[in-house]
């Protein structure tokens, strides 16, 4: 047993001043407020720092290097494809990411990621994986490998990423973005098949997460009872529509809608449409707030020259910018993630949580900022990154940028 220090804790739901950690086995057994460490008992004292869950970020593409033309990007080599992952997987743990869910590879590359981190902490955050995400000829986000068509197919298409020992199903609800003949606005699936794929998934006992952007692909998402519904940008066609009938719909079901936001700083700039259109999703996703739906913030790391890995960071600081107050957007990184991906031993500093834990300089539920001034990582009770701030010029963290 080692007990640890430090000036505050967020513990996912709350603020603790002068918190006092004991960790054994790798998890959290006691948090004791202005505690004194038991006589014997190591004491690691980390100063002014503010300490909070790792976060988790619950939609990334790891193969996915953060390259303008994603398409481009997976047409590569299996070495390559793989050692893209693993170097996207060790730069979450930067940004002091503990857990992510991978919501799209492509030949379940991610599978083998998600075994190395979990033999070596240092290599990775814990992962989720899906695997290719589902979709239709020539739909959204086919070139990673998962397109198939007719109903049999999609239940093939489950059972086949149930053998391969996928954590959850991913199924792309409508068009997407990135995908050249893509339409985001429209839907690309009935609610039936949506419910047949949602069916199939429950019986093996993974949950489905449906990307949808339009509108009409997020109800039809919701009428199938999928577990979490990606992005909700409400598109349409001429841009961005908020239905407040349908939020009211999702407050009501509690189902969780992850929010997909954050651009890195040192990207080009986004054009003019795109900008109009991401402030106008990030206004909606405020309202689902205020609504009552439970906000689940994730990043896309990987889909474009915009989105690095380790980005979720900036997310939390654009949800607050959007009006989130600061302690809610970090649970929407936090404790509301990994809820919602079904990870109870995350996302919180409680006893019988895991102990992956993040400590940043200064106050981020005062200045949320302080996220980006990481410090400190661990994963499982083990330090996986230090940033001495002696030295801090030198540190990955700061080089880059963050
Ligand atoms: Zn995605």
């Amino acid at each position: 047993m080692w007990a640890l220090r430090a000036t505050r804790l967020f513990d996912g739901e709350r603020v603790i001043e002068r918190p006092l950690l004991l960790v054994a086995g790798g998890a959290i057994i006691a948090v004791r407020e202005r505690g004194i460490a038991p006589v014997g008992v190591p004491l690691t004292d980390l100063g002014h720092v503010t300490l909070l869950p790792g976060l988790v970020d619950a939609h990334v593409h790891l193969v996915l290097p953060g390259d303008p033309d994603p398409v481009g990007a997976v047409d590569v080599s299996a070495d390559e494809l793989i050692s893209n992952a693993r170097r996207a997987a060790n730069a979450c743990l930067d940004g002091g990411i503990t857990t992510v869910r991978d919501l799209g590879d492509r030949d379940y590359v991610t599978v083998g990621v998600r075994a190395e981190s979990a033999r070596d902490p240092m290599a990775g955050p814990q992962l989720l994986v899906s695997g290719p995400p589902i979709t239709t000829e020539g739909g959204h986000c086919w070139f990673l490998g998962g397109a198939v068509t007719g109903r049999s197919a999609l239940i093939e298409a489950v059972r086949s990423r149930v053998a391969r020992g996928v954590d959850v199903i991913k199924i792309m609800a409508s068009g997407g973005e990135i995908t050249p003949g893509s339409r985001s606005w429209q839907a690309q699936y009935t609610v039936d098949d949506l419910r047949m794929v949602v069916t199939e998934a429950h019986r093996s006992g993974l949950p489905v997460a449906a990307h949808a952007h339009a509108v009409s692909a997020i109800e039809r998402a919701l009428a199938a009872g999928v577990d979490t519904i990606e992005h909700a940008t409400f598109r349409t066609r001429d841009g961005v529509r908020p239905d407040p009938g349908l939020i009211d719909r999702l407050a009501a079901a509690g189902t969780p809608v992850t929010v997909t936001t954050g651009f890195s700083p040192e990207g080009p700039p986004l054009d003019a449409a795109v900008r109009l259109r991401t402030a106008a999703a990030l206004r909606a996703a405020d309202d689902m707030r205020r609504a009552g739906v439970r906000i689940v913030l994730a990043s896309d790391a990987g889909i474009s020259d915009q989105k690095p890995h380790r980005l979720l960071p900036f997310g939390i600081i654009r949800l607050v910018e959007a009006g989130f107050p600061p302690v809610e957007a970090l649970r929407a990184a936090t404790a509301t993630a990994a809820s919602a991906c079904g990870l109870p031993r995350k996302g919180r500093v409680v006893p019988g949580a895991d102990a992956d834990l993040l400590a940043v300089d200064g106050d981020p539920t005062r200045d949320i900022r302080a996220v980006l001034a990481v410090r400190a990582v661990y994963r499982g009770g083990q330090q996986v990154r230090y940033f001495d701030p002696e030295k801090w010029h030198d540190t990955r963290s700061r080089r880059s940028g963050y």
